[in-house]
């Protein structure tokens, strides 16, 4: 992969990259999609464009909350004319070249839309000089009116007026300057936060509407931008775990103020992440209001998916499960200091590999919760995980233990969830694009509409190409399991207008597999909902989920 500037103050020396067109394979794995639905989104992009070019000062200028106008001006490394004519066709980007490289991903931008995107939309202006030729572009909903030379300093500058002009309903839609200006100031101080060595000044009419100098720490930002009483109650956050680090800031338990800090950044990438928002909310145990927070976390970039959603906030972590553990210790830790005794948990990455040897305190594992049923609670008092070949959960209960297949147990909740409607979606990252066989195809097309009301999701494309991009939430499947999916679906004898059937399969396919590796959290959060199941002894496919001994068997086995 070629250098390209990273996210971060780190670059001095990089290579200014050349603008190429995706190639047809790359652009329809990345399939992604609009990701212009408001001036926020503009404003969103063109910050991520300022700050993937390394933009020190980036001036923003809004009318009317960014409806009549949205304008960027950096000081970042500017482009060729060459790149500025190639900047504004679809999936044309300097970020990346082949599909691998969405794996190492380091910048904000890599699908080449935005900027192709907006000047469909708007009247767009561009303006940009890398140091040595200027140039100014003008296109109408997306037809190019003119291309000039200029002088002007390294740098871009791009104005768009009369977004939607061309696309009334979508006008429509907009709601009052005031709630989308809301947003564009959300955009900036999202941004702000995590490049505190970068000055934004953002600007409406003659209205300062934020404006953060240059400083060179995060806490220095956080006091431009929130009061004394909210950084005073921040504590400084910071745990290296292997390859993971945890940085930021989180509040004492003490604060009880309403506040809006609440941001979660991977790999400095903004995110909504609500698992992590709930985990973390969760650690203060019912806090009067929810802590402040300012979470960066940095991963290798391979350990995250950030090609679920073309407006890049949504990324999944692979190893979610470690991370949520690290996290909620290092919290606690944080938070109920010598709270308790400190145990060694060595954590293995997935391949076998391991992670780190970090010393953490190790707590009761998260509060129970209300809805756990009777028989549940009785059985499980003083509740322990050990994982077997990382096939098996075994749990001490009161009266003996049990010993829990865990495939069989995830496709058990899986298949319930999904047979009562409960079963949530989740979009991926990436959206797996499959190839159908005719054999293949002719199954999809018989139960497409049973899978979307299942909770799956996918465009067609020509030919039998299928793009799935929602998949229920909690699936473990691969592109191998999809496949099979239809496969299995079309095995003779299934019938496939039954809907238990295909909830059957889905579930296999989805479910935790024998020999992946859980984390405390993941067997708890596993056997919590499989005891919240109306059947938890048997899978779908007749199968035992548990096995029990009790101790009077265990004490006869050994002659008590
Ligand atoms: P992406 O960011 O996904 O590559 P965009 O459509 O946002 O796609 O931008 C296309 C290309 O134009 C970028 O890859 C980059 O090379 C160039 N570009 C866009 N904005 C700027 C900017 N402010 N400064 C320098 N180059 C830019
Ligand atoms: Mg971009």
């Amino acid at each position: 992969m070629p250098q390209f500037l990273t996210l971060s103050v780190s670059f001095i020396e990089y290579v200014v990259p050349k603008i190429r067109l995706l190639s047809p394979e790359v652009r329809s794995k990345i399939a992604a999609g609009e990701v212009i639905i408001r001036p926020s989104s503009v404003i969103k992009e063109l910050v991520e464009n300022s700050l993937d070019a390394g933009a020190r000062r980036i001036e923003i200028e809004i009318e009317a909350g960014g409806k009549k106008k949205c304008l960027v001006n950096d000081n970042g490394c500017g482009m060729s004319r060459e790149d500025a004519i190639l900047s504004v066709e679809r999936y044309a980007t300097s970020k990346i070249n082949n599909i691998e490289d969405i794996e190492n991903i380091s910048t904000f931008g890599f699908r080449g839309e935005a900027l192709a995107s907006i000047a469909q939309v708007s009247h767009f202006e561009l303006e940009t000089s890398n140091g040595e030729e200027g140039t100014r572009i003008l296109i109408e909903g997306g037809e190019v009116k003119k291309i000039i030379q200029i002088y002007r300093e390294k740098g871009t500058r791009i104005k768009v007026s009369s977004l939607f002009f061309n696309l009334p309903a979508r006008l429509k839609f907009l709601k009052s300057d005031e709630y989308e200006r809301r947003l564009i100031v959300d955009v900036v101080k999202t941004y702000s936060l995590i490049s505190p060595e970068v000055q934004f000044i953002l600007n409406e009419g003659n209205r300062i509407l934020l404006s953060t100098p240059v400083v060179n720490d995060l806490k220095l930002r956080l006091h431009q931008l929130y009061s004394e009483e909210l950084t005073r109650k921040l504590l400084p956050f910071e745990l290296k775990v292997g390859e993971i680090t945890f940085s930021g800031f989180i509040s004492s338990p003490d604060f009880n103020e309403k506040h809006n800090l609440s941001y979660i950044f991977i790999n400095n990438r903004p995110v909504k992440y609500p698992r992590l928002f709930r985990i973390i909310s969760e650690v203060y145990q019912q806090p009067k209001s929810p802590p402040a927070f300012l979470l960066n976390i940095v991963v290798p970039p391979s350990m995250i998916d950030v090609n679920i959603h073309p407006t890049k906030n949504e990324v999944k972590i692979k190893e979610e499960r470690y991370v949520v553990d690290i996290l909620t210790q290092g919290i606690k830790k944080l938070i109920h200091p010598g709270s308790s005794p400190v145990d060694f948990i060595p954590l293995i990455s997935r391949n076998g590999k391991e992670i780190t040897n970090t010393k953490f305190v190790q707590e009761p594992l998260v509060p129970y919760q209300e809805t756990q049923s009777k028989t549940v609670s009785t059985a499980r008092e003083n509740v322990e995980f050990w994982q077997l070949h990382n096939t098996y959960i075994l749990a001490q209960t009161a009266s003996g233990m049990i010993i829990v297949d865990q495939h069989v147990a995830h496709e058990r909740i899986l298949y319930e969830a999904i047979l009562n409607n409960r079963a949530s979606s989740q979009r991926l990252l990436f959206p797996i694009t499959l190839e159908l066989t005719p054999e293949e195809y002719k199954v999809y097309d018989k139960v497409k509409d049973t899978l979307l009301s299942m909770g799956l999701d996918f465009k067609e494309f020509s030919g039998r190409t299928l793009v799935i991009d929602t998949l229920p939430a909690d699936s473990r499947a691969t592109r191998e399991d999809l496949r099979e999916l239809f496969d299995d679906i079309g095995t003779p004898g299934v019938p496939m207008n039954d809907r238990k059937e295909i909830a059957k399969v889905i579930a296999c396919k989805m479910a935790i597999k024998a020999g992946q590796r859980l984390s405390q959290l993941e067997m708890q959060s596993l056997i919590d909902q499989l005891f919240a199941c109306e059947n938890p002894f048997i899978c779908p496919h007749g199968r035992p989920i548990v096995i029990k001994i009790s101790l009077d068997e265990l004490g006869s086995r050994f002659g008590r």
